[in-house]
């Protein structure tokens, strides 16, 4: 069988004008970083979840990305991360919100899923199942990131929140300067069992223990064996009110549409009609891999045993 990992570092307004070519090196070592910490798994016949969290992983912990050591700050100027798994296999899921002081939120999700006989923990609860578990713990300055600090300093003091960029309006109307850093990982190994991760620091200025879609299975994560594992970034709450990434997976299970027709379906005309913008990565049952976004760029990568590899930015 052929094995495929695709991993994001976020969806936007991500274009030649925006980044300079010391950014595109940093961005193209970070992705490929975690390509082939997730794909060595794969090649030595590690199973879809082992790959989608090693990738994960090694992106947390690049704070290019929002997720992690890169998370942004919340209004009160903390750093409060969400991130979630799901194994296509047994259908079994994790996911934590708004946690504090993990290092790795991906790792925490994934022990909610085989350990908690829970599938969602939050907050204080969260952290205390984190230390049942012996999770690894950073202090704040781990997370401490002059960038995200100084584009927090730049609107703490008004009722802004934007995601990892520039202010969006209250409405949640995205600045079109913005961009989206959340990581996500999706993975089909030797024996044809799909996976998905996501993991993010959410909306800088974030404010009442917001929540957005990556965390929430259905939403912004979703795998089933039977059709797809995927992982989202964008605007989390168009989508998490189109349910985008369980649509994707009814789509195909329901009325047969594959792969790349179900995703087109949902991001270029389902949720543009809500007015969400952002994007995915994808995988069937049969190792395909896709990207689908209805935003200018999507920070990407793909590497499967059918010679496709590669990252990418722009449109
Ligand atoms: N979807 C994430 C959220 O709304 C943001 C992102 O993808 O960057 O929290």
């Amino acid at each position: 069988m052929p094995i495929t990992l695709v991993i994001h570092g976020g969806a936007g307004n991500i274009t030649p004008a925006m980044m300079t070519k010391e950014d595109e090196q940093a961005y193209t070592e970070g992705l490929q970083a975690a390509l082939d910490a997730g794909y060595a798994v794969l090649e030595s016949n590690g199973s879809a979840m082992d790959a989608v969290v090693a990738a994960i992983k090694e992106l947390e912990n690049n704070p290019l990305f929002n997720a992690g050591k890169g998370a942004v700050f919340t209004k009160k100027g903390l750093n409060e991360m969400d991130a979630a798994v799901m194994d296509g296999k047994t259908l079994g899921a994790g996911a934590i919100a708004g946690v504090r002081n993990i290092k790795n939120p991906i790792v925490l999700a994934r022990e909610v899923m085989e350990h908690s006989g829970h599938v969602f923990l939050s907050g204080n609860g969260a952290a205390e199942f984190a230390l049942t578990r012996g999770v690894e713990q950073a202090p704040d300055d781990y997370f401490f990131n002059k960038l995200r600090y100084d584009q927090w300093v730049e609107i703490r003091d008004s009722d802004f929140y934007q995601l990892d960029h520039k202010a969006d309006n209250l409405k949640g109307v995205p600045n079109p300067d913005h961009k989206f850093g959340t990581v996500g990982a999706v993975a089909c190994d030797a024996e044809g069992n799909l996976a998905a991760g996501t993991s993010t620091g959410g909306m800088t200025n974030k404010r009442f223990g917001r929540i957005g879609d990556s965390p929430v299975i259905g939403a912004g994560t979703y795998a089933n064996n039977s059709t797809c594992a995927i992982s989202c970034t964008g605007h989390g709450e168009p989508f998490l009110r189109a349910v985008v990434a369980h649509d994707i997976s009814c789509l195909m299970e329901y009325k047969g549409l594959s792969l790349q027709e179900a995703c087109d379906t949902v991001i270029k005309d389902k949720l543009v009609k809500i007015g969400g913008e952002g994007g995915l990565i994808a995988v069937d049952n049969k190792a395909n891999g896709i990207f689908c976004f209805n935003s200018a760029g999507m920070y990407r990568g793909m590497k499967s045993s059918t010679g496709t590899e590669g990252v990418a930015y722009y449109g």
